[in-house]
Parts: structure tokens; sequence; C-alpha cells
């Protein structure tokens, strides 16, 4: 049999003992895999490379499979940049996807009946890392929704959720408040939903939803969200399952993905022989199922289920009482190979489906008419709301008014309220009236005409409708 290229990264900290544990089960359950190492991490950072990896790498890594990669240590201090991040937006690794499962009785959890899937976006948000300190005091991310990745995300967890013979989808986001960002997600889930009428589907507001999920995990099925609200809840959502040293997670896009455990490189634990290895051998399962070794990673799934069952805990699972033996590290792998060929006595035996994963990459583009109406100019002032109106209120180009000026999204004229606080950046709508069509140029002016009153403008964002529909939030605060 040929044997599967992947690459693999045995990282900081606990990194190098559990990924030797989970190489060690990979071969003894025969699956056919290539290695080839790549050397990321601290060390890469600390010899001056700014995202943990020698450029070269990408070559060993584009050349395989998949990667499977062991937590790395950020050094402390600025100038370093997240090798996930790095990794995962330059590989278009779109999909990551965290299976939280409760393994009661054997590991303590209060949700007994627990397993659900979060399928976070990975590429867009707030981590698409656009940040600006616009003035001395004030600091802005810019959060990107867009259609095409809300597609490819939504589309997955349901695909996801075909494949795996799950029952519900739910979205979480936040379209109360992020009208356009999340609105847009929420909006293509509904699209999306109604291709998969055999899948149950809903949404709930992410705060809600978090607390539900806390609570009450088992009502979920398959959760898909946005990239920030599925990084936070993934991790508590592993927590609560047992901890999250038992998740694993994969990163999925249509030319690579990555798996990894879901948590850090735990320095204060390197080198003891106690780190519990489960993370990254239910990454490596995953591993498998996507490269199609579905057997050797069903093998290696329900023989790790018979060692929790069998009480062969880590300390970071074991409870007087509950568990039978405390083992380091390399015991615990040892165990799991002593275990390849069993299934699991009370949980669930696992079985995969040999179904492909499918390519995700329909992309549904909408068509409408947008003509530009209007200009938002942020200044930096510091100062009273009056000087800032008085030394602006003159400004006007063609058919561009001044309509409005904001403080942190609060309306402070016209109509402004005497309570409101106000900071250093201002914002200045121009809009032209009756939302008439207005030119690049004229937009421009506006610009030019705070630059002749020696305002200090930081930003600005021009204004468009779409099928004569505002495509900006109004600020009725
Ligand atoms: P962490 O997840 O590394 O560790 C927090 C604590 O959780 C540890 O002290 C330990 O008590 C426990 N723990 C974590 N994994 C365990 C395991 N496998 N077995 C037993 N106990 C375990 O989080 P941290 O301390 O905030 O971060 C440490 C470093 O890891 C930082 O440099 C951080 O940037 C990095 N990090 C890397 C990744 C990654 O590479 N994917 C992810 C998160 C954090």
């Amino acid at each position: 049999m040929n044997k599967i290229p992947i690459a693999v990264a045995e990282g900081d900290g606990i990194g190098p003992e559990i990924m030797r544990a989970t190489l060690h089960i990979l071969e003894a359950a025969g699956a056919a895999l290539e290695i080839h190492k790549v050397e990321i991490g601290e060390k890469m950072y600390l010899k001056g490379f700014p995202t943990g990896m020698d450029p070269k790498m990408w070559d060993v890594i584009r050349g395989t499979k998949a990667f499977l990669k062991a937590p790395i240590t950020t050094p402390q201090g600025g100038g370093f940049k997240s090798l996930n991040v790095t990794i995962r937006t330059t590989l278009g690794l779109y999909a990551n996807v965290r299976p939280c499962v409760s393994y009661f009785p054997f590991v303590a959890t209060k949700h007994p009946e627990m397993d659900v899937v979060i399928v976070r976006e990975n590429e867009e948000d707030l981590y698409a890392g656009i940040e600006y300190r616009q003035t001395p005091d004030v600091c802005s991310s810019i959060k990107i929704i867009s259609r095409a990745g809300s597609e490819k995300i939504i589309r997955y967890a349901f695909e996801y959720a075909k494949r795996t013979e799950r029952k519900k989808v739910t979205c979480f986001m936040k379209d109360n408040i992020m009208k356009f960002s999340d609105g847009l997600f929420h909006k293509v889930f509904d699209e999306i939903a109604a291709e998969y009428p055999n899948i149950l589907n809903e949404h709930w507001i992410v705060d809600i939803g978090a607390a539900k999920l806390a609570d009450t995990p088992e009502v979920f099925d398959v959760i898909v969200m946005p990239n920030l609200y599925g990084d936070i809840l993934s991790d508590v959502a592993a927590q609560i399952a047992g901890s999250v040293g038992l998740a694993g997670s994969a990163n999925i896009g249509e030319k690579g993905a990555m798996f990894e455990a879901i948590h850090g490189s735990a320095p204060r634990r390197a080198g003891q022989n106690v780190a519990n290895p489960s993370g990254l051998i239910l990454a490596a399962v995953q591993m498998l199922v996507h490269i199609g070794l579905v057997e050797a990673g069903e093998k290696i799934h329900n023989g790790w289920l018979a060692t929790l069952e069998q009480g062969i805990h880590t300390y970071d699972i074991f409870k007087e009482g509950l568990s039978k033996q405390k083992v380091g590290t390399a015991e615990f792998g040892a165990a799991v190979i002593k275990n390849l060929g069993k299934n699991p006595q009370q949980l669930k035996t696992v079985a995969y489906s040999r179904a492909a994963e499918p390519l995700i990459h329909k992309h549904l583009p909408t068509s409408s008419s947008r003509k530009l109406v209007g200009i938002d100019v942020f200044i930096y002032f510091r100062g009273q709301m009056q000087q800032f109106f008085d030394r602006i209120s003159h400004i006007n180009v063609g058919a561009l008014r001044l309509k409005m000026i904001t403080n942190r999204g609060v309306r402070v004229w016209p109509q402004g309220q005497p309570e409101t606080f106000c900071i250093e950046q201002w914002r200045c709508r121009f809009v032209s009236d009756e939302d008439k069509a207005v030119s690049q140029h004229e937009v421009i002016q506006i610009l030019h005409a705070f630059d002749h009153v020696q305002m200090d403008v930081i930003k600005s964002e021009f204004l468009y409708t779409f099928d004569n529909k505002a495509g900006y939030s109004s600020a009725e605060g």
C-alpha cells in the first residue's frame, strides 16, 4: 500500500512528548503514513522568523496531504505573529472542526449526554487582524464577514452533519447588534439551511446560545459560528465535556488540512511525562479519516475509548474512585496500543463514514444595484462638541450635506444629549439629499474640505445603497 505523506511538527513544551506517544500509536495501528518533519515554534521565533516558521517549510507542507501539529509556545513580548492564524489563513483552512464529547461515567462531567461538534469559521471576522491605533487613545479592529466566507463554512457544517448523520445544525451569531456583518452570516445560514430539508436548523443569539450551551449542551448537535465566538465557545464546550486535554481539532481547507489538540504547550508540565496526549491522538484520528485511512482511525479511536473505560488516566482526568491507574504520557500511549482492535464496552463504538469529504466551492454571488451616496469621515479632535461643530458645520460639497455627528456610534448632533460621554474620535456623516448618486470626486472633496479647516482626518468610509437600501448602519442612539 502506498504511504500517504503527512507533515509533522513536534512543537514546544509538552508537544514533543504527546507527539511521540501519538506517532507510536499511528505506527502500531498500521496507518500507512510517510512522515515529513517540520520545525516550527519557539526556536524558530527566536531565530528571527516572525511567524515562527521558516518560509521554506511551506513547500514541505504543500507536498503532503495533511499537517499534524503539536502545540507551540509563542514567546512573550511583541512582534510575534500567531503561527496558527498564519497557517490557517495562508493555506485557506476555512473550517475549524472541534468535536466536544462527554465520556461519562469514565471522565467526570456535569453533562453526561454532551455530544456537540463546533464548526468555527477560520479565516474572517476580527481574526483578519486589521487593526489600527487611530489616535493616542483610540484603537479599532475591523470585523470582516463575507458572503463567500460564510457560505463555505455554513455549507461545510451542513455537509458535515449529513456525512456524520447528525440531526441538527445551529447557528450562533449576534445580528441584533451587528446587523450587517452577523446579519449576513445569519441570512446565508437561512439560505443554505433550506438546501438541507432533512437536517433541522435553528439559530441563537450568541450570548443566550452560549448560556444554553454551558447549561444544557445535550440539546445541541452541530453548531456553526463566526470565528471569534467559535474560538471562545469551542474551549468552553471542550472544558465542560470533561477537559480541554481531551479534544482534538481539524482545520480543513480545499488545498490542505491541519490537525492539532485544542490546548496549548503547557510549559509548566513539559518534560515530566505527565501530559495527556488524548487531544493530539483524537486530532490524529480526525486526520486519518480525512485522508481516507478510516479503518486505522476507527481502530485508534475505539482503542482509546477502551483505555478511558479501563480507568487508565493521566493526572488531568484522574479521579479517586472513578479512575483505576494514574499514568504518564508514554504509559497512556502504550495502553492505547495494547487496546488497538478492542471496542469500548459501555461508551459508543465509533464508526466513521467512508464517504470522501466534499469539496465546498459553490459560491452564490448576489447582484444588486450599488450607488455611492455619501461618506463618513472620522476625526481626531480633543475638545467639546460645540467647538467641533463650529469648525466643520459649514462643510458641504455638491449635494452632500452634513447629516449627523456621532461619538462611539452615539448621535451627538443633531439633537444630542448633554449626558453623552465623548472621546477624541468623532464621526461626521455626509449624505446626499434623497440619496442621490454622488461621484467619487465629490466625496473626496469632502476630505479636502476637512483638510482645509485643519481637521485631523483619521479614516473615512464611503456610503453606498444597494437596491436603494442603505448599506451602512444608522446611529439612533
Ligand atoms: P495551555 O493549554 O498550554 O495550558 C493551560 C493548562 O492546562 C496547563 O498548565 C495544564 O495544567 C493544562 N493542560 C493543557 N494541556 C494539557 C494536557 N495535554 N495534559 C494535561 N494538562 C494540560 O494554555 P496556556 O498556558 O495559556 O498557554 C501556554 C502556551 O501555549 C502559550 O505560549 C500559548 O501561546 C500556547 N498555545 C498554543 C496553542 C497551539 O499551538 N495550538 C494553543 C493555545 C496556546
